[in-house]
């Protein structure tokens, strides 16, 4: 890993070396959004696939300028950073999970994924975070792979892999029982074989491990944790000492506490949280990703009409305890399910936590550089600032005073490629 590691700097070195100053860009936005804070008449200065420069006109370097890029009106900020996506799922509405997992083959889920990050990217998301790939096996890695080969334009994916459930608690379901279905993701209990599917998932590349700690296995269906305390500090100390973090799937409060006492770094949902729940989250570090657009989505797929019907008691629950992680100052990440919902809205879920009740410039922080230090990637991507991977996007007006502003994407450089631009 190390040998590789170094392998890796040094073609980096090598490449920004050979092609020092060989073309700066020079954006003057009419405000840039560095990642913590907005900086009004910066301008950016990219050389190669990295940020050379970040602040006003009169104090930056002497060098040879060869395409100013003028962004009249327009915010310059990190290129989103989508904490949960599933980019081997499609809208619910379009096709259910189960026919996704069971009639789709391979084929047409990679087919539908190369779509699913080529609108992604034009979206203004530049690293996408994939919290499994739910039947399709390790695709995620080829499509990674094929993505930082140039093979497929896309986001940097940080990808998990088949994601990790106990026995019994999983999807498909519904069949009798001599009907073997293949599942959403890989079965894995007790010390031994969580040693064993841990580190097979960290052979096949995954960059982090995703385990459901909670299921809709419950009695009549309700939530219920799956796997113990213990279990899911097998599955950390494996993952751990790869070099590798665990994000856990958990709505209730039990899955939760056990996940964050077992280390795991991330909480997915989070729905049933208490304010203890919060309080031991803040206490280890733990971020959450509450998915709000996740559930809105599930509860129109299900009838609920939005702009006539009274909101569900799930979707009022939710907006609640979103208001008690704000209050608590859990950290909490901008991610929403995407897959659940269409590629490519991926603000949507940034309008909801605003319209639930976040500073937009706390949601713009999230998108950027809180994912940047949460996914432990925050000496490449999320901030704008000299030295930094050259991920760099520019929308019209200015997100601050609306979040929607995000959806108009003028401009999108990834790696110091401009792959959108107008
Ligand atoms: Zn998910």
């Amino acid at each position: 890993m190390t040998n590789r590691f170094l392998q890796m700097m040094f073609v980096l070195l090598s490449f920004t070396t050979l092609n020092a100053h060989a073309a700066v860009t020079r954006f003057e936005p009419a405000r840039v959004f560095d990642g913590e804070a907005l900086h009004d008449n910066w301008i950016v200065l990219v050389d190669g696939n990295s940020i050379l420069y970040a602040g006003t006109a009169s104090a930056a370097p002497a060098v040879a300028v060869d395409k100013t890029i003028s962004l009249d009106g327009q915010t310059l900020l990190p290129g989103l950073i989508e904490g949960h996506a599933h980019i081997l799922l499609h809208p619910y509405n379009e096709t259910p999970w189960n026919d996704q997992v069971l009639k789709e083959s391979d084929a047409e889920r990679v087919a539908r994924a190369v779509n699913h990050v080529r609108e992604s990217l034009q979206a203004g998301v530049t690293t996408i975070r994939d919290l499994g790939t739910e039947g399709a096996g390790y695709a995620d890695v080829g499509i990674r792979d094929s993505i930082n080969k140039g093979i497929i334009p896309g986001p940097r994916l940080i990808v998990s892999g088949r994601a990790i459930v106990a026995t019994g608690s999983y999807g498909p379901k519904g069949f009798h029982e001599r009907v073997e279905v293949p599942l959403g993701a890989e079965t894995a209990d007790g010390y031994d074989d969580l040693v064993r599917v841990v580190r097979s998932q960290i052979g096949h590349d995954i960059d982090f491990v995703k385990v459901y700690a909670d299921y809709r296995w419950g009695l009549h269906g309700a939530a219920a944790p799956t796997f113990s305390e213990k279990e899911l500090a097998t599955i950390v100390e494996v993952a751990r000492s790869s070099g590798r973090y665990v994000a856990a799937h958990a709505s209730t409060a039990e899955a939760i506490e056990r996940s964050v006492r077992a280390g795991v770094e991330t909480i997915e949902h989070g729905d049933d949280a208490t304010a203890e729940t919060y309080k031991l989250m803040r206490k280890h570090n733990v971020a959450l990703c509450p998915t709000l657009a996740a559930g809105d989505a599930i509860s129109q797929y299900n009838g609920w009409n939005k702009s006539v019907d009274p909101e569900p008691q799930r979707i009022q629950d939710k907006r609640a305890s979103f208001k008690q992680a704000l209050a608590s100052g859990v950290t909490i990440c901008f991610g929403g399910d995407v897959g659940v919902y269409a590629h490519g809205d991926n603000v949507r879920e940034l309008e909801m936590m605003v319209e639930y009740g976040m500073d937009a410039s706390q949601a713009l922080k999230a998108a950027t550089s809180v994912n940047a230090d949460v996914f432990h990637i925050s000496d490449k991507v999320g901030r704008i600032k000299a030295g930094l991977l050259a991920d760099i996007i520019a929308v019209d007006g200015n997100p601050l005073d609306n979040i929607a502003a995000l959806r108009y994407v003028r401009v999108v450089m990834k790696d110091g490629v401009l792959y959108k631009i107008d």
